[in-house]
């Protein structure tokens, strides 16, 4: 199986601007993955967040045992099933008051996200969206059309408007940062965006792909006030750094907010393909009408997010993510004092973003450099992505389980890529 893409003839520069490893997975346990090779890759990307429990978790292979046994196709649209109801039930548990009404379940962050976009606008009659620039919510039509990363030029609906992301490393304070986002939303406010005709403001709590990046102190809550006062329904992504990850369940607990919708994504099915919108029940009737789709609520997968909801809570998984993500932080700030190209390490438990840059004073984005980083790194056996609106940000999400054997053993390899990139090795 192996060479499934062709290794030799390729310069390395040209696979490095593939985000795709050329080489395939044939099978994985916990935080390792085994290529067709034979090899064993330290999984630093969880596939993008998606299995959260590691790969090949005993009770999500139990729960989809027993749920294709007993309960496979039993996914009717006018009806539902015990797995996706004992979900919703969960679900409903974990999310503020406001926002406990009814659940709708898809099959990946994208759809959620889309039937958000349309289910807000009907229920309020508000043709207008605001999201974040470098906000990626999803790759379908609908979900892109209230994105503003840049791979998604082009996709934007008309009533959507883009607010820049605070950036605390860029603005050289979280202080200026956040201040100058919110003095830009009061401009917006007053002069080209009345405030009454939007209807949901899309958050994401941590900005994972548009570069890992953390929101100031105090930001979301000032802009929670400004959509309690507006009647503008807070819309929270939590598909990529939510169910966990952040070191807290939801990761806009470290905002001390309440969104009023709650969007749940891959992490959430350990794997498997599952998404779920959360809110109140007068909106979520809305999303009921337009928003069904064949296999959804599938019980295989709902067995599977179940499964993952209950080892989180059982295993501790989330206090796993803030203490491993710890020992994986001060590894990496151990790195930063011996490599100039790392200009700024940010995140919160085990959703870390490591900033690479070619000159720490202007702060110029080492975008190839990150690229042959996580290139070198697969070479040496270790998986990470890169991320950030200038592409220069490699991202850790990796499994919850993480110990932290496993956490020094990735800083130890990625310093190895690091400094094979720093000495034209690669
Ligand atoms: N929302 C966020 C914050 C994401 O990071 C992503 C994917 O990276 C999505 C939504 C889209 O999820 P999916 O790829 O499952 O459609």
């Amino acid at each position: 199986m192996s060479g499934l893409y062709a290794r030799e003839g390729q310069s390395v520069s040209k696979m490095a601007h593939l985000r795709f490893f050329p080489q395939a997975v044939v099978g994985g346990r916990g935080a390792y993955l085994t290529g067709d090779d034979g090899r064993q890759l330290l999984d630093f990307s969880a596939s993008w967040g998606s299995a959260s429990l590691g790969h090949s978790h005993p009770a999500i292979r139990a729960a989809v045992d027993r749920a294709l046994s007993d309960q496979a196709g039993a996914s009717y649209l006018s009806s539902a099933n015990e797995p996706c109801v004992l979900l919703a039930e969960k679900l409903l548990s974990l999310v503020p008051e406001r926002a406990r009404g009814r659940v709708w379940f898809g099959h990946s962050g994208s759809d959620a996200n889309e039937t958000v976009a349309r289910m807000v606008t009907a229920a309020t009659g508000r043709p207008r969206i605001l999201a974040f620039n470098g906000a990626y919510h999803g790759g379908t039509v609908g979900s892109m059309a209230v994105s503003g990363h840049p791979a998604q030029q082009g996709a934007r609906a008309a009533g959507l408007t883009l607010v820049p992301y605070p950036n605390s490393y860029t603005a050289g304070s979280a202080e200026a940062a956040r201040d100058a986002t919110l003095s830009h939303l009061e401009c917006l406010f007053a002069a080209e965006v009345p405030p009454d005709e939007v209807a949901a403001f899309f958050i994401e709590p941590v900005q994972s792909d548009g570069g890992m990046l953390v929101p100031p102190d105090g930001f979301f809550q000032a802009v929670e006030a400004l959509c309690r006062k507006h009647g503008i329904l807070l819309v929270c992504d939590e598909v990529k750094v939510g169910i966990g990850r952040s070191g807290r369940f939801h990761a806009y607990e470290h905002s001390g907010i309440e969104p009023d919708i709650v969007v749940f994504g891959k992490g959430l099915g350990g794997g498997l393909p599952i998404s779920a919108v959360v809110g109140p029940e007068s909106l979520m009737n809305h999303a009921a009408a337009f928003s069904l789709q064949t296999v959804h609520g599938n019980p295989v997968c709902a067995a599977a997010a179940l499964a993952v909801l209950e080892t989180i809570e059982g295993d501790r998984l989330a206090e796993n993510a803030a203490r491993t993500g710890s020992v994986l932080r001060t590894a990496l700030d151990r790195l930063a004092s011996r490599h100039a190209l790392i200009g700024d390490i940010r995140g919160h438990g085990l959703a870390l973003g490591v900033e690479l840059v070619s000159d720490a004073a202007s702060r110029a984005a080492a975008a190839r450099e990150a690229a042959l980083t996580v290139y070198r790194a697969f070479e040496l056996g270790l998986v990470l992505y890169y991320v950030g609106v200038r592409s220069n940000v490699l991202e850790f999400t990796p499994p919850l389980t993480l110990t932290a054997e496993e956490a020094e053993k990735g800083v130890a390899i990625l310093d190895r890529a690091l400094t094979d990139v720093r000495d034209g090795k690669i």
